[in-house]
């Protein structure tokens, strides 16, 4: 940023990267936003190219965080600055921390006004559409206690795995009740792991954590999810036995920032919904267009989560996706970019941010 010219760049408090292009006309500010961490690459070995070397090939960047999201970054970065002197309002180009972790980059640098966008542009991959929201995401532990033993003697032990069956059934009931949506689909929710502590053949453990990825719709909160699934466990288990326990809680880890930061958090990630026809929507796939023809660029939801959920979902601020990539590479290790694509929306982004702050106007 600084050798792009930037009018102002800086580091905050977690290590989030912030630059600003200042508008010509004072008007309405549009941060652009990727993140700046990526999922672990898991076994190198299973890769076709290796995934940090930054592989050319047929056409595309191969590796972890080529698509998501270190070449939308570099993208957008650049796109920034080509707006100097272009655009009325300032062009706020924010790369967050932890966005893979629940969003606590973009949680803080907005709640403690760093900065103050208008609306924000996420450079997760769109395959050039327009994307409008997602559902959310969040981890309920389900925390089964008893009384530890020799597994010769399960007479003087209390098995705490006795009570995993009733909270298998209860999480599939809970499942099949889950609402509709007509944009974002069903919530979704199923049990991932289950950890058993201590962990060895020969004993009876006293303790069991399963836990449940729930994929929420919008406007979920965690007092609605942690009261469902204690009312779906508990009319599977009926009454806890004398000496067990039942514990049902948000997940939460400790994060450390690379700056030094350490807090205790919940891994929720809110969702959000842009409607289809808002003006601002409109205006962005009118700008954008398509790669074939002249149509206005198609609108959707994403089939992720993504930083999104806090601008929009917590702190209202007008959200929308648009970036080259095909989602169903995220994650997975054969992530790649295509370049031509890349390059395409590369172009078509002045013209966007140009449609967004005057329909913001
Ligand atoms: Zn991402």
């Amino acid at each position: 940023m600084e050798a792009l010219g930037y009018d102002e760049y800086r580091i905050d408090r977690l290590g989030s990267v912030v630059g600003i292009i200042r508008g010509t006309a004072g008007g309405p500010p549009v941060m652009l936003n990727c993140h700046m961490d990526v999922v672990a690459e898991g076994d190198p070995a299973q890769w076709e190219h290796p995934p940090f070397a930054g592989h050319l090939e047929g056409g595309f960047l191969h590796g972890r965080g080529s698509m998501d999201i270190k070449g939308p970054l570099a993208a957008q970065t650049h796109v920034g600055a080509a707006m100097k002197g272009r655009a009325p309002g300032d062009v706020i180009v924010a790369h967050t921390v932890f966005e893979e972790r629940g969003g606590w980059g973009m949680q803080d640098l907005l709640a403690r006004n760093e900065v103050e966008p208008a609306a924000v542009i996420i450079g997760e991959a769109t395959g050039g559409d327009i994307t409008t929201g997602h559902r959310g995401r969040a981890e309920v532990e389900i925390v089964l206690r008893g009384v530890a033993g020799h597994a010769s003697a399960p007479d003087r032990a209390t098995n705490a795995l006795d009570l995993l069956a009733p909270v298998l059934s209860g999480i599939k009931a809970l499942d099949r009740s889950q609402p509709g949506h007509p944009v974002l689909g069903r919530a979704t929710l199923v049990v991932t792991t289950v950890d058993v502590s201590p962990e060895s053949r020969n004993v009876i453990p006293d303790e069991v954590v399963a836990v449940v990825d729930w994929r929420v719709l919008p406007d979920s909160t965690d007092q609605d999810l942690l009261a469902s699934v204690r009312s779906a466990i508990g009319a599977e288990m009926g009454e806890v036995p004398e000496a067990m326990g039942v514990e049902v809680r948000m997940a939460s880890e400790v994060h450390r920032s690379y700056t030094g930061i350490s807090e205790r958090r919940g891994l929720f990630t809110p969702g959000f919904l842009m409607e289809a026809d808002d003006p601002l929507i409109r205006a962005a796939a009118r700008a954008v267009g398509r790669r074939e023809g002249s149509e206005a660029a198609r609108v959707r939801p994403w089939a992720f989560a993504t930083d999104g959920g806090w601008s929009r979902g917590v702190f209202g601020i007008p959200t929308l996706g648009f970036a080259a990539g095909e989602e169903r590479f995220a994650h997975t290790n054969r992530e790649r970019w295509e370049l031509a694509e890349a390059e395409w929306a590369f172009n078509r982004h002045p013209d966007l941010i140009l449609a967004v702050q005057k329909a913001l106007a």
